[in-house]
């Protein structure tokens, strides 16, 4: 067997078989693959896609490529989530210090911000002291203690997806649904989770932009997770506009406070809510309205506000020190009308510019800059009136009319607000 047959194998349409698909994994890993090889081999899948034997012998090889955590130690079913990526996304936030209070064990190993979407472990370094790499000891002494504990990705988990995604993203080869599927579900099963949350983004600011993308791979996840007993759960949301007001770490982080402690926006409530909810009712066979029932409780009485302190200070985080920048720069609109669009991906660029995410790997965060809308989808604004502020250490190359020439549409009809959940697979 050799690398040229099976690349030859994928670009004639052919399916691959288990053994080629371990050589090719295990000769990367022994670096006997030379770089231009696995990226031809990585352009013929996005070309010719993989079936779903293969998808799963690809996850597969790439599980066996690093370590697999043992969660057995936990006294009790442990959660996991995970989102596809998108733009002002901090679900993880609030949603995982929810679940910890509702009496499940979260033990989530986060990334860091990928392009123009944010990753939960930069947001949670906006908090002073946060201290994202606890030893695997300390991780699972905190998730038994506190049930919640979250740390960065460690480095020996699926180690073949590290490797492969840093060649598909200077590749053209990210957009490829096998490859999408197999690089989630090989980390997720290697992080030991019983169950499975996972929010499919689609929409402009996403990686899948259609509606039936998005539930073919959340189809494919979930027969993957049923192969090694996993409960995988997809939900397909909408990321045409970014969630929620805010998009930038610190920023985030504060918002993400504002929703546990009874405000925040609607938009973010309703999908960790719905999120809450699925988890609540598959595992504890319960209806849909005794789930918000519990959810809701947890958030009013301020449980789940305390489980996200009890979390920050386990890991030596100071809640009252989050990095927000000091300079804003309010921006008027300059005309009247209804918002018809915010284009997330624009969005997601604009904060990435600002210093809220990397252009190269080797960039240090600007933690607390970002954008505040004050207006979302189907909201009215008028001319003079506040549209979003910008929180910045330095506007210099920044062009702002262009960003909201590129970002905002205006319509003199009213707008219907999108939709935000489109289905629950699972
Ligand atoms: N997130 C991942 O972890 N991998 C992908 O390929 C895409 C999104």
């Amino acid at each position: 067997m050799n690398i040229i047959d099976i690349i030859n194998n994928k670009r004639l349409k052919k399916e691959l078989s288990k053994e080629e698909i371990d050589y090719f994994i295990e000769n990367m890993m022994q670096g006997n693959i030379m770089d231009y090889q696995i990226s031809s081999l990585l352009m013929a899948i996005v070309l010719n896609g993989m079936t779903l034997n293969e998808t799963i012998n690809l996850t597969n090889a790439m599980i066996k490529s690093g370590d697999i955590i043992d969660l057995s130690s936990i006294n009790g079913i442990t959660i996991d989530k995970h989102s596809t990526g998108g733009v002002g996304d901090n679900v993880t936030l609030v949603l995982t210090p929810i679940l910890a209070s509702l009496g499940f064990y979260v033990a989530k190993m986060s990334g860091r911000g990928l392009g123009h979407t944010g990753g939960t472990i930069d947001k949670l370094e906006s908090i002073k002291g946060y201290n994202v790499a606890l030893s695997e000891d300390e991780f699972f002494r905190q998730v038994n203690e506190h049930g919640i504990a979250i740390i960065s990705q460690t480095g020996t988990l699926a180690k073949a997806d590290k490797k492969l995604y840093a060649l598909r993203d200077v590749t053209g080869t990210v957009e490829s649904i096998p490859l999408i599927a197999a690089s989630i579900m090989s980390k997720k099963i290697a992080s030991g989770s019983n169950f499975i949350l996972i929010d499919v983004k689609v929409g402009k600011g996403a990686l899948m932009k259609n509606i039936d993308d998005a539930k073919e791979l959340a189809r494919i996840m979930i027969e993957i997770g049923k192969i090694y007993n996993r409960y995988v759960v997809c939900l397909i949301t909408n990321m045409e506009e970014p969630l929620g007001y805010a998009i930038g770490n610190g920023l985030e982080v504060k918002e993400a406070i504002d929703v546990l402690t009874g405000t925040g926006p609607s938009d973010l409530k309703e999908l960790v809510i719905n999120l809450a909810c699925v988890a609540l009712k598959k595992i504890k066979n319960i209806n849909y309205n005794d789930a918000l029932n519990m959810v809701n409780e947890v958030i009013n009485n301020k449980t789940a506000y305390n489980k996200f302190k009890e979390l920050v200070v386990a890991q030596n985080g100071d809640i009252n020190s989050i990095d927000i920048a000091t300079n804003i720069y309010e921006y008027k609109a300059k005309q009247s009308g209804y918002i018809r669009d915010i284009n997330a991906l624009k969005v997601g660029e604009f904060t990435r510019n600002l210093g809220a995410g990397r252009i190269s790997k080797e960039d240090k965060l600007k933690l607390g800059v970002g954008i505040v809308l004050n207006k979302k989808t189907g909201d009215y604004v008028t001319e003079g009136e506040k549209l979003f502020d910008i929180y910045y250490e330095n506007l210099d190359n920044i062009d702002i009319e262009k960003f909201v020439s590129e970002t905002f549409e205006f319509s003199n009809e009213i707008v219907d607000r999108k939709k935000l959940i489109y289905d629950i697979i699972e």
